[in-house]
């Protein structure tokens, strides 16, 4: 049967830029620190995040540079301030820094990615919060996620994961990434309150700068 529905429009700019080799350092998510404890421990550590290889030149040493603060609002319970760790690789002739966010932080969005999943994802009245999500913000997140899929399907498709490639085959082309997070959420099964955070975690591993939403 054929479906007369209309493409899903493109998405943003912002979200289909790599930024791989454009810019010397960037942003490394750390896919497994999904609370604030075990973030905290892992910066207090200078070695708690540590890349074991500079990304751009593969060198080995990366001292810590410097602590840069993070400022999520609208999750009850989170601190109005979050401390990150940026390193910067040794080799004279890089200096690349990287910045390591842990994976509970939505990069870009200034929120962290328990609040924009309930935004988007449940009908349900928001809990009471610090700063509440604006209805603009929501609708620009909705409209996002209804954006077309195909970039991301593609580096799923050439991922040389199995699971991965299963995903992008059933997910199909012409879908929208809300489609994407659905099949994800069938097949790789993260967690309730993931389902974004661990998706959006892989397209910026499998090409750093794609954002999901
Ligand atoms: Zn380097």
């Amino acid at each position: 049967m054929t479906d007369h529905r209309p493409p899903p429009p493109e998405p943003e700019d912002c979200l289909i830029r790599s930024r791989a080799s454009r810019y010397k350092g960037g942003t490394l998510i750390a896919e497994d620190v999904h609370d604030l404890a075990t973030h905290r421990q892992r910066v207090a550590d200078p070695d708690g995040y540590r890349p074991c290889e500079c990304p751009r030149c593969r060198g080995r040493v990366l001292h810590v540079h410097d602590y840069p603060q993070r400022t999520p609002y609208g999750e009850p319970g989170l601190p109005p301030v979050i401390i990150i760790v940026r390193y910067i690789c040794a080799d004279a002739s890089c200096e690349a820094t990287w910045r390591i966010l842990p994976a509970f932080l939505a990069r870009n969005l200034w929120r962290v990615w328990p609040t924009v999943e309930r935004t988007v994802r449940t009908r349900a009245p928001p809990p009471p919060a610090p700063a509440p999500v604006p209805r603009r913000t929501a609708r620009r997140w909705r409209e996002r996620l209804a954006s077309a899929v195909k970039q991301l399907v593609l580096l799923l498709a050439t991922s040389s994961g199995v699971l991965l490639e299963a995903i992008a085959k059933r997910t199909g082309l012409a879908a929208t990434r809300l489609a994407l997070v659905d099949v994800h959420a069938q097949m790789a099964m993260p967690p309730p309150g993931r389902h974004l955070a661990d998706l959006a975690a892989l397209v910026h591993r499998l090409e750093r700068g794609i954002r999901l939403m």
